[in-house]
C-alpha cells in the first residue's frame, strides 16, 4: 500500500549544504497491489516509475509518504529489519548483463540470493536448488556451468528471473523487465512470467512504458 509517497532527490544546496532545489521525481502517489495481482504501472521515460520500484524496495527512501507490506509500515525501517523484507520482495532488473557477475557461472549466481538470506546449507543443497530454479525458468541444468556472455538475450532475462526466485519471494518488481529483448523473445518471457506467478502463487508490479505489454500481462 503506497499512500501519498514523494521521493525528492535534493540537485542544490546552499552553503550549509541543505538542499534549496529538488528533481521532485515521485510526487504524491497512491497505489495498492494486491495479493495476487499484476499491478501495471505505464508511463513515459522519466516519470518515476524506476524511483517508484526502488522507494518501494527501500533503495531509496520516500520523502514524504506511508509505504506498507503486509499492513506494516516498512517506509521507517532500518537496514536490519530490511533484510526480511528483502527476501519477500524482489527486484527484477532491466538490463541481465548489468545484473550478472561476467566471471560468475550460473549456477552460482541463481542461488547467491539463497545463500545470502541463509534459506540453504551446504554445496549440494546448493546446487540442487540452483538445478530447480533453473528448471523452473525453463533452461536446461547445463546451463548451471555457463557464463553469461554464452547465453542470448532472453536466456539471460531467464537466469536474471530465475535469481529473483531464490528467496521464495511474495512480490516480484518487474521494472522493464523485457524492454531489452526482441518482440518474439518477449513474449516467451511474459509466458514464462504469467506461468511462474501462477505456479508460485506471486503478485507483479509491472512496469512498462510499453502499454502493449502492459496490457498483455
Ligand atoms: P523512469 O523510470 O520512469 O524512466 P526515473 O524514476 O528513472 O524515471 O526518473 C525520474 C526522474 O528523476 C528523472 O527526471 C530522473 O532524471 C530523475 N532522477 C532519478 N534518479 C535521480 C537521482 N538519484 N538524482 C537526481 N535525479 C534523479
Ligand atoms: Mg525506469
Amino acid at each position: 500500500k503506497i499512500k501519498n509517497v514523494s521521493t525528492w532527490y535534493p540537485v542544490q544546496k546552499n552553503f550549509w549544504g541543505q538542499p534549496t532545489s529538488f528533481v521532485k521525481a515521485v510526487n504524491d502517489i497512491s497505489f495498492d497491489i494486491y495479493k495476487g495481482e499484476t499491478f501495471g504501472l505505464v508511463g513515459e521515460s522519466g516519470c518515476g516509475k524506476s524511483t517508484i520500484s526502488r522507494t518501494l524496495m527501500r533503495l531509496d527512501t520516500p520523502t514524504s509518504g506511508e509505504i506498507r507490506y503486509k499492513g506494516r509500515r516498512i517506509d521507517g525501517l532500518n537496514e536490519e529489519e530490511l533484510r526480511a523484507l528483502r527476501k519477500d520482495i524482489q527486484l527484477v532488473f532491466q538490463d541481465p548483463f548489468a545484473a550478472l557477475h561476467p566471471l560468475k557461472k550460473i549456477g552460482d549466481a541463481i542461488v547467491e540470493p539463497s545463500y545470502v538470506h541463509g534459506l540453504i546449507d551446504g554445496k549440494e543443497a546448493q546446487k540442487e536448488r540452483a538445478f530447480q530454479l533453473l528448471e523452473q525458468v525453463g533452461l536446461g541444468p547445463a546451463y548451471y556451468h555457463s557464463y553469461p556472455h554464452q547465453l542470448s538475450g532472453g536466456q539471460r532475462q531467464r537466469v536474471v528471473i530465475a535469481r529473483s526466485l531464490a528467496t521464495d519471494p511474495k512480490l516480484l518488481v518487474l521494472d522493464e523487465s523485457v524492454a531489452a529483448l526482441d518482440i518474439s523473445v518477449q513474449a516467451q518471457v511474459l509466458n514464462l512470467l504469467n506461468d511462474l506467478k501462477d505456479k508460485l502463487q506471486l503478485s507483479f508490479l509491472f512496469i512498462s512504458h510499453d502499454l502493449n505489454v502492459v496490457k498483455y500481462m
